[in-house]
């Protein structure tokens, strides 16, 4: 302990950590105003059928307009937002938002899905699975529309309480997704017990796609793992033709990336989806 004390009181005295804290310092302050201030955002980004390109569904994707600082991608908050317990107002709002944004596009012919990315905190809080059943009441978003994304790791820890939870959350109408799969630490044997919907292949392995071997193979290991167990596939951060073709031939069903399209405004969102809704239904079948 003392070692441990006399480290932190020492790193006090370096003047670029004494920087970085002094900076995190201010921005947690402002992070914790950043709700009622109006200053978060939720852009969507598609994913389509790959089959013929079809918009089947969204993930929301968090933007923080800081007032000096301009807009800030979720790498440069979120984690500061978990140390302070502030992810959960901030995911509170994210699921609203998304939630709000997804009856909308019902309400006007547009049946897409919408993925929420969750925190472990979140996930974990005691009130959520009651907080998700009163959201889904108060905005009146039919059922089986909502998705959640989570972690390996937030899955693996305490297998038995969080299959629990899934299966409340399921009960519920939500559907259940692993984001960024294959870079954390499930075991086969907890994935099996546990009520998955669909996994998304992380970028890192779409990235290399079709040129690298082991990346190859570890996508094409995931597309069938996730056929085998009765699971919905998507690939996350494509962005080219051939990783396209490859994913596409090796059955991957659904893909998401800046080569479908970049995340989105709500309103353009809606306007993207029309117009690819539009020319798949002219285009010859
Ligand atoms: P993620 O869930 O894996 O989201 C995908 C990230 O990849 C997004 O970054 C997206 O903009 C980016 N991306 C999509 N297609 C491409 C592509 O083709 N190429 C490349 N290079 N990147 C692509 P973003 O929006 O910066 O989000 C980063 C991470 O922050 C997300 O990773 C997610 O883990 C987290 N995040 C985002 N929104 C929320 C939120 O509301 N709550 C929580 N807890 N985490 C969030
Ligand atoms: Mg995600
Ligand atoms: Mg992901
Ligand atoms: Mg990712």
């Amino acid at each position: 302990v003392a070692k441990a004390r006399g480290r932190a009181t020492y790193a006090i005295f370096e003047p670029q950590v004494a920087t970085s804290a002094y900076a995190n310092l201010v921005l947690e302050g402002q992070l914790g105003h950043a709700i009622e201030h109006g200053e978060f955002a939720l852009l969507f980004q598609p994913q389509v059928r790959t089959r013929d390109g079809m918009p089947v569904g969204v993930e929301a994707l968090i933007r923080w307009q800081h007032p000096e600082r301009g807009l800030l991608a979720p790498d440069e908050f979120i984690a500061l937002a978990e140390q302070h317990r502030l992810i959960v107002p901030i995911g509170a709002w994210v699921l609203r938002e998304a939630a709000r944004c997804a009856r909308h596009w019902h309400q006007h012919g547009l049946d897409l899905t919408v993925a929420v990315n969750l925190s472990t905190l979140q996930f974990q809080a005691p009130g959520f699975v009651d907080s998700i059943d009163r959201l889904l009441k108060e905005t009146g978003l039919p059922t089986g529309w909502l998705e959640l994304e989570l972690t390996e790791r937030m899955l693996m820890d305490d297998v038995p309480a969080v299959r629990e939870r899934l299966l409340q959350l399921r009960a519920l109408g939500v559907k259940l997704s692993v984001d960024d799969f294959g870079t954390g630490y499930s075991s086969l044997a907890h994935l099996k017990e546990l009520p998955i919907d669909k996994m998304k292949i992380d970028r890192s392995f779409v990235r290399e796609l079709p040129g690298q071997r082991q990346a190859t193979a570890i996508a094409r290991a995931i597309i069938q793992l996730a056929s085998g167990l009765g699971l919905g596939v998507v690939a996350e951060g494509v962005e080219t033709d051939a990783q396209r073709r490859f994913l596409a031939e090796a059955g991957c069903e659904q893909l998401q990336g800046l080569g479908i399209s970049p995340p989105l405004t709500a309103p353009h969102l809606e306007s993207w989806v029309r117009s690819r809704r539009s020319a798949l239904d002219s285009s010859p079948a």
